[in-house]
């Protein structure tokens, strides 16, 4: 088994979804009482909120690289950073590693296109949503993805941040997502990407209405793939 290296903690709501996640896969792939060999290096979090709101992801860059050094250091064989938005620094990290950075919009990606998707909505922060980082990494796979309009990408970046990134899951807030996906589905999108990874705190990809895929969930089975790739009962 491999060590896996998570940068965690943005929110760690959603990094402890990461934990429990591979820990299951590591069950479900060698039996008995097996977990994942794990490095965390968890940041906090209202810092790196004040990073983003002052547009300062130089600053965060060199936040997470560092964090991204001490994992490798420390003896990690993969880094995963266990958030979409922050993604928009995924160069600057891979840049301080020799070891593998598992990407998550490369491996969302990877998982829409082995189902035939064409269409995705992208549910997430504003950041993910309006930059444009995700959108090209995206077209780098052949994939074009689309967002709900100024209202509804206000709500769900208000959704996160107000509430799941602080762990209030509420029902109120599952329907307006919910309704956000209706509308996509009625425009003709064919999925929907919970492309930032506290959104399956509120919804079950196996509930909306377009097939969803749960960016923590196929960022995780990525690094379980990397970490014990040779044992079958890992179901991918
Ligand atoms: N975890 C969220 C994401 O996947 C948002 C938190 C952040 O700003 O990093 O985008």
């Amino acid at each position: 088994m491999k060590t896996i290296g998570l940068i965690g903690g943005m929110s760690w709501e959603s990094t402890a979804v990461y934990y429990a996640n591979l820990n299951r896969m590591a069950r479900a792939a060698y039996g008995g009482l097996a977990s994942a060999d794990i490095l965390l290096r968890s940041v906090n979090f209202d810092e790196i909120v004040a990073l983003q709101k002052a547009g300062r992801w130089d600053r965060a860059a060199a936040v997470l690289a560092d964090a991204a050094a001490k994992l490798e250091k420390a003896g990690a064989d993969c880094v995963l950073i266990c958030t979409n938005t922050m993604h928009k620094v995924a160069d600057e990290v891979e840049a301080a590693l020799s070891v593998p950075l598992l990407h998550i919009i490369d491996e969302t990606a990877l998982a829409l296109k082995a189902a035939g998707k064409r269409k995705p909505l992208l549910l997430a922060t504003r950041y993910t949503m309006e930059d444009g980082f995700y959108h090209r990494r995206f077209a780098t796979h052949g994939l074009e993805i689309a967002t709900p309009d100024e209202a509804g990408r206000a709500r769900a970046h208000a959704i996160i941040f107000d509430e799941l990134c602080a762990g209030h899951v509420l029902d109120g807030s599952r329907a307006d997502l919910t309704a956000l996906i209706e509308t996509a589905k009625d425009q003709g999108c064919d999925s929907v990407i919970l492309g930032c990874t506290e959104i399956c705190l509120s919804l079950d990809p196996n509930k909306t209405p377009l097939p969803g895929f749960d960016s923590t969930a196929i960022h995780c089975r990525a690094a379980a793939r990397f970490a014990f790739p040779n044992e079958l009962r890992l179901s991918a």
